[in-house]
């Protein structure tokens, strides 16, 4: 067997301990004889399955008890909806800032169910940075306001929280969930794709205040009805049962492997400082976020020739670096170093590039 290591965005990959561990409960888990994929959601084994997903989510995440924690599907994508649908109840105002693509589509999304404001937006300059705000852009009336704190294509990240006051913060955490602490009780809502940073693809989770869970905006589908979802604790239908399965696992992993999120933090940072400092010293290839912007889970650069960035790709994928081709919409490299990539993955791709460095400046 011979796994390469895999940079991408999303599905990416996932510890190895963890798949060892599915693949070793395929066929019987726990002596129920059956696989978790076959399981009904409503039996008791796959009961302590969700619950132990959400407590080790809580308790690792450090999550306040007035919030609730909904295990859903459709993708983040379908949380551009959800959020105004839930959230845009009494002013029908929100405000936006356009840090990148998936921000700007919540925006786009968000506008067909109220008042949208794009207070703040990097895309003059391609999204190589985070915006800087005028708090007299906010409005203080909105229902609430929407950030992605981490953008996946570009590879930057919010460093500082904006200040909104009494205005609910809601973060699309897709690409960073589980990457680092984060202090919960400063957001009204988070909400994040997991196949990335904690499952492989079909789960979302959101963490949602209590307060702010009402009577949605007229029309409003069950399946998106936070409250539905939160009363009947993720089970008003058949949720991702596989994908919560994997989700304890890795979430497990955290915790008792890596030590939690501090130690996460430490172990990403410094995987992610191996790869910025090789591209600042680089004569050949440059990182394109705005330093003060970095992202410790994505990393994109160029060397400048679309033709040299082809090679690259071409050459990297061949010696077992996959999947490093920058998002179609902006070209260039990127590679996602989520969670689950190993340090030695990081070094072995700057062992690599140096050498492609030395073949072709
Ligand atoms: N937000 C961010 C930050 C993302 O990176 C992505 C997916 N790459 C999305 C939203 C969309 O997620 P999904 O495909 O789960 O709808």
């Amino acid at each position: 067997m011979s796994r390469v290591y895999n940079f991408s965005a999303g599905p990416s990959m996932l510890p190895e301990s963890v798949l060892k561990k599915a693949s070793a409960e395929m066929l019987d888990y726990e002596g129920s004889g059956q696989s978790v994929m076959e399981m009904s959601h409503r039996s008791k084994v796959y009961d302590a399955i969700i619950k132990g997903a959400e407590s080790t989510l809580r308790q690792v995440m450090g999550i306040p008890d007035n919030y609730k924690v909904l295990f859903l599907q459709g993708g983040a994508s379908s949380q551009f909806a959800a959020v105004p649908m839930n959230l845009m109840t009494k002013s029908h105002k929100a405000d936006y800032v356009l840090s990148g693509q998936f921000s700007t589509k919540a925006y786009k999304e968000g506008s067909r169910y109220g008042d949208c404001k794009a207070v703040a937006s990097s895309k003059e300059d391609n999204f190589s940075h985070i915006p800087s705000l005028d708090q007299n852009e906010f409005r203080p009336d909105a229902d609430y306001f929407h950030i992605c704190l981490n953008n996946t294509i570009y590879g930057t990240v919010w460093n500082e929280l904006p200040d909104t006051g009494e205005v609910p913060l809601v973060a699309d955490i897709s690409s960073c969930i589980l990457s680092r602490p984060i202090n919960v009780s400063k957001f009204g809502l988070l909400y994040a794709g997991a196949q990335k940073n904690v499952a492989p693809a079909g789960l979302t989770i959101v963490i949602v205040r209590e307060d702010l869970l009402g009577e949605p905006q007229e029309g409003t589908p069950t399946m998106f009805n936070y409250k539905v979802m939160a009363e009947n604790e993720s089970m008003y239908n058949t949720p991702p049962c596989w994908p919560i399965y994997i989700c304890k696992l890795v979430l497990e992993w955290i915790r008792d492997e890596i030590g939690g999120l501090e130690k996460m933090e430490e172990r990403n940072v410094r995987k992610a400082q191996v790869l910025y400092d090789f591209l600042d010293s680089s004569k050949l290839f440059k990182g394109c976020a705005a330093p003060d912007s970095r992202s410790i889970m994505n990393a994109t650069f160029v060397t400048g020739d679309p033709d040299l960035d082809a090679k690259f790709v071409k050459e990297s994928t061949a010696a077992g670096f996959v999947n490093l081709k920058g998002h179609r919409s902006v070209g260039g490299m990127r590679a996602s170093i989520y969670n689950a990539m190993p340090p030695e993955g990081v070094a072995s791709l700057v062992d690599f590039m140096r050498k492609f460095e030395a073949e072709n400046a």
